[in-house]
Order: C-alpha cells, then sequence, then structure tokens
C-alpha cells in the first residue's frame, strides 16, 4: 500500500511560476489509500498489519509513528535510503482550485521479493486489500498471494488504470471502485445507480467474487456472483463538511466487517460501511475524520 505525507497549503490564489506568496494555513496530514484504509479498520477494532515501504527520514519516521499510535502492526513497513517519503504537496486558493504535485518516492522501491518475506503475516490474516499506489504487479501478487493461503481479497483498483490485467479480477473476492473508476475500467458513464448496476456487471463478468461500485451520497451499488441483479444499498442523507477519504473509510469499514463477521451478507457489510463512511464525510480532513467504534451506535457492531 502507499505511503504519504499530505502537505496541505491554503492561499488566497495559486503562485505564478518564480513567484513566493504568503499562505493563509498548513496543515501536515498522513495519506495514502492504503493507510486510510487501513487505520479505518482499525479504529473499527480489526488487528491490523500494513505491508509498505517509506524513506529512512524525518517523515518516514513520522509515518510510523502514526500507525503505531493507531494500533497497527508495522513490522512490514520497510525504510529505505534510496528514496525519500511519498509526499503530496496541495495548494489550494479561496476559489477552492488546486495545484498538486506527488512524488511517489519510496512506495515504488517495495518489491516482489520483500512482499515475499511479509508472507507469514498475508497467510494469517482473515482480508488482504490492495490498492493500484504502488507497483501494479506487486499489487497483483499480494493479491495472488493472499489468495492461495485462502485469505479474502478487496481490491480496490485506485488510482485506476485503463487495460488492468485480468489476473486482478480473477484476484479479488470483492471488487471495489468508486463511479470514476468503474466508468474508466469499463469504457461506460456510471453517473447514477441505473449506469453502476450495468457496470457491476461488466466488471463482475471479468472473474471478481463480486462488486461493489461506491456512489458518494447515493451509498453504494453490490453484485455477488451468485445473483443476475444488483442491489443498491442507499445511505444517509447528511451535509457533507468533506467528503475526501469517504471512499477509503469505506472499504477500511468493509474489510472490518469481512474479517469479523465471515457469514454475514455483503450487502449487510455494504449497508454498515456507509453507515461508518457517513460519519466521515461529517467532519474536516482524511484520517481525522474517520471514527473510532466507541463513537459509533452498538447496531453496527
Ligand atoms: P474519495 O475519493 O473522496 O475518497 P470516493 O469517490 O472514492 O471518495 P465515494 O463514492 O464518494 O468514494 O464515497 C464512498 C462512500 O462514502 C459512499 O459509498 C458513501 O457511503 C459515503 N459517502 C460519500 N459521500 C457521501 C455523502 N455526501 N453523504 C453520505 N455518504 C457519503
Amino acid at each position: 500500500s502507499r505511503c504519504r505525507i499530505r502537505h496541505f497549503f491554503q492561499t488566497p490564489r495559486l503562485p505564478k511560476t518564480g513567484e513566493t506568496i504568503h499562505g493563509d494555513k498548513f496543515l501536515i496530514g498522513f495519506g495514502g489509500k492504503g493507510a486510510n484504509q487501513c487505520i479505518q479498520a482499525a479504529r473499527l477494532g480489526a488487528k491490523t498489519t500494513m505491508i509498505c515501504k517509506v524513506g529512512k527520514d524525518f517523515f518516514g519516521d513520522n509515518y510510523i509513528q502514526n500507525f503505531k499510535d493507531n494500533g497497527v502492526h508495522t513490522d512490514f513497513v520497510g525504510q529505505t535510503s534510496d528514496a525519500a517519503t511519498g509526499v503530496a504537496s496541495i495548494t489550494v486558493n479561496d476559489a477552492g482550485e488546486n495545484a498538486i504535485v506527488i512524488v511517489a518516492g519510496a512506495n515504488m522501491l517495495l518489491s516482489n521479493e520483500e512482499l515475499q518475506t511479509a508472507l507469514p503475516a498475508i497467510s494469517h490474516a482473515k482480508v488482504m486489500v490492495c490498492q493500484l499506489e504502488i507497483n501494479p504487479q506487486t499489487s497483483l501478487q499480494a493479491l495472488q498471494m493472499a489468495q492461495e493461503s485462502k485469505v479474502k481479497t478487496i481490491f480496490n483498483p485506485a488510482p485506476a488504470i485503463p487495460d488492468l490485467d485480468a489476473g486482478f479480477y480473477k484476484a479479488s473476492d470483492v471488487f471495489c471502485c468508486n463511479e470514476t473508476e468503474a466508468e474508466l475500467l469499463t469504457g461506460s458513464s456510471v453517473t447514477n445507480v441505473e449506469e453502476a448496476c450495468g457496470a457491476a456487471q461488466e466488471l463482475l463478468k471479468r472473474g471478481c467474487g463480486a462488486v461493489i461500485i461506491t456512489l458518494g451520497p447515493q451509498g453504494c451499488v453490490v453484485l455477488k456472483e451468485q445473483k443476475s441483479t444488483s442491489d443498491h444499498v442507499p445511505t444517509t442523507a447528511v451535509t457533507a463538511v468533506d467528503t475526501t477519504g469517504a471512499g477509503d473509510s469505506f472499504i477500511g469499514a468493509l474489510a472490518f466487517y469481512m474479517a469479523h463477521y465471515p457469514t454475514m451478507p455483503l450487502e449487510e457489510m455494504a449497508r454498515r460501511a456507509n453507515q461508518v463512511a457517513v460519519v466521515s464525510v461529517q467532519a474536516f480532513g482524511t484520517q481525522t475524520s474517520y471514527p473510532f467504534r466507541a463513537s459509533l451506535p452498538d447496531e453496527l457492531f
């Protein structure tokens, strides 16, 4: 999974070439889809292990400490001197326009050989979650290692790449993406529940066990192999404050439910994951907005 430190600047306007301007606000956050998903699962009570790579630098040290503070095992978080910890510099002006620089850095140095050393942890897990923020071949190998050990897999094809290797579908017990990713992967428009149901059918045909497409305030659609029609799982209407990272909150929660309630129907897991993610959109930030088990209603557990 990718590890990334987010440097967030709020400025009256975006700086021009060669210009230095004063900003109004600066925040540092811990991100990367994998890290966010892992931390949401941990906050719900899952026992979690992160497999990734950061730099042997100040940010890498802080990044690892953030995992520890959230109860995530870090035995397989490697540190390298060959690249810096992944970073994203995000500048947002008063009009809400942004300019973003991302450097993947150490993330790209997680090798298949290093992944092999994590096999004892992978094979003892209940669920493995992978994304596309590292070398795709390493992600695919991780999913396949999990499946060979009869560990359930969730694959989140984000950020989406066209012509995704067919192996990813076959290695996914649950293939979970958002509307944009579903559109890119199927080549069809996905802007409403009906279109999402159609896209889910198309993705399921490619060989995954089940498909979930998240639809922001509309919740998600769930399609399982055994059935021929998708279920729309709506969510509660709220006033969203900041939806950044809602998809990761959803996937982290889904992983928690798959690990803790393996016999629960997937639609029910999705309904509960909606209820976790809806909390995350009602506060600012990404990981800072993710709820802990203690703050959620008992009926979700
Ligand atoms: P992001 O890229 O911001 O992390 P995403 O596009 O991957 O998000 P979404 O489909 O927007 O993911 O949202 C994921 C889940 O979060 C939804 O399935 C839903 O449960 C919840 N959610 C998102 N936005 C809202 C909203 N405005 N109101 C209620 N729930 C929401």
